[in-house]
């Protein structure tokens, strides 16, 4: 692995690149347009209703529970200030910045993260505002609030939290990790920030709130951005979630890392071709946007981000197939981890696309039933009835 003075996107860079508006996400849009979100539950319904398969009840059960800590920690506590509960007259007096950077990274893998590093908030990846979809989850402003932090919060620690590769294996069928990773992800932010306010400095934590997180993930050291848009670590590769904390704690910043990615996804191109809504490109890099959900000024892949949410409500649930088909995302073991030396020098890089697809790597299961009758019967809850 090679610590870079700049991250690898820098040599991309063709112009000033403006800042992002939450309003203009696919899922703030959505709820705008119709709502998608919720066309979605209603197809993961029928799914379940009519016993699908990787789409019963068990299933939806399964991301249910997933997401339960997610839902509650979102609408509390992140996107806000974190509020100290004992300590609320004193900080602790000029701390080091390497020895406190050292134990805030304790905490942060204590407290669930697999990956943690720490960046500079740099403006351009903060949402100029908030837009729908954050506000729906998270309730912490209104829709077309500004936001300004990089001033009170010069610092950002990242966190990456690992899915299981076997679940990701399932996609499009549902995948539940994505959901228990947020719920990680908002459990690791609002625990890590409160340790931080608890230390008398300010904290406000987020998950897909406030900025975007590949940018400031490949600021903070963790991997660097692939052409599906996700970040590709070196360890999991794209099979994270991401939370953060920004904070005036001072602390010390990590390097960006080059594990080869940027040449690497020049020749491998297996997300675009396996992309069932065909939202990837598989040509050379642009810095010509698709559309308002894509920013200009840096030659990249964009996404056609629209097309995947719509993609999603006719799956009736997320999809992970552009991870699951990544050859970055392997389980750990002594041939990966060879191959991967491989990858991160751009030696034989066709030669592994070559025998990953011919290994079989990337395929989804075939083991998505539970040893279980999946039929439905119609019931009255209490809380229904008159
Ligand atoms: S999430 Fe699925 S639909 Fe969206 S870009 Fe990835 S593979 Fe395509
Ligand atoms: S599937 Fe291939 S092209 Fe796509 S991000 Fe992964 S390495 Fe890059």
């Amino acid at each position: 692995m090679k610590y870079v003075e700049e991250p690898t996107y820098t040599r991309f860079i063709t112009a000033d690149i403006p800042r992002c508006d939450d309003r203009n996400t696919a899922f703030s849009k959505g709820q705008r347009e119709g709502n998608k979100y919720s066309s979605m539950h209603e197809q993961c319904v029928e799914n379940l209703q009519k016993g699908r398969e990787g789409k019963t009840v068990i299933d939806a059960a399964t991301f249910s529970a997933g997401a339960t800590v997610d839902y509650l920690v979102r609408k509390n506590l992140l996107g806000r200030e974190m509020r100290p509960v004992y300590n609320t007259g004193h900080r602790l007096r000029s701390p080091d910045p390497e020895r406190i950077s050292r134990i805030v990274k304790e905490k942060a893998r204590w407290l669930g993260a697999d990956l943690v590093g720490v960046a500079e908030t740099d403006p351009r990846w903060i949402y100029t505002h908030w837009g729908e979809q954050n506000v729906r989850y998270s309730r912490a402003a209104e829709v077309g609030d500004p936001i300004e932090i990089a001033e009170q919060y010069p610092y950002v620690i990242v966190m990456a939290h690992a899915m299981g590769y076997e679940m990701v294996r399932r996609s499009p069928a549902v995948e539940a990790d994505t959901d228990l990773e947020y719920s990680r992800g908002a459990w690791s932010s609002a625990s890590l920030a409160t340790f931080i306010a608890e230390l008398g400095y300010r904290a406000l934590p987020a998950v897909n709130e406030i900025g975007i997180n590949v940018a400031l993930a490949v600021d903070a050291g963790l991997g660097e951005a692939g052409r599906h848009g996700l970040l590709i670590t070196r360890d999991y590769g794209p099979r994270v979630r991401i939370s953060k904390v920004f904070t005036n704690l001072p602390l010390v910043l990590d390097r960006p890392i080059d594990i080869g990615v940027q040449k690497f996804c020049e020749v491998c191109k297996l997300c675009s071709r396996y992309c069932p809504s065909n939202s990837l490109m598989n040509g050379e890099r642009t810095d010509q946007p698709w559309d308002v959900h894509n920013v200009p000024g840096m030659k990249k892949w964009p996404i056609k981000a629209m097309n995947c949410l719509d993609f999603w409500v006719k799956n009736g649930n997320h999809c992970s197939v552009c991870i699951r088909v990544c050859p970055w995302n392997k389980p750990d073991g002594l041939l990966h981890r060879l191959v991967r030396v491989l990858a991160e020098r751009n030696l034989m890089s066709r030669a592994i696309v070559y025998f990953d697809q011919l290994l079989g790597y990337g395929k989804q299961t075939r083991d998505l039933s539970y040893p279980i009758d999946s039929h439905m019967e119609r019931i009255q809850r209490a809380d229904q009835s008159d």
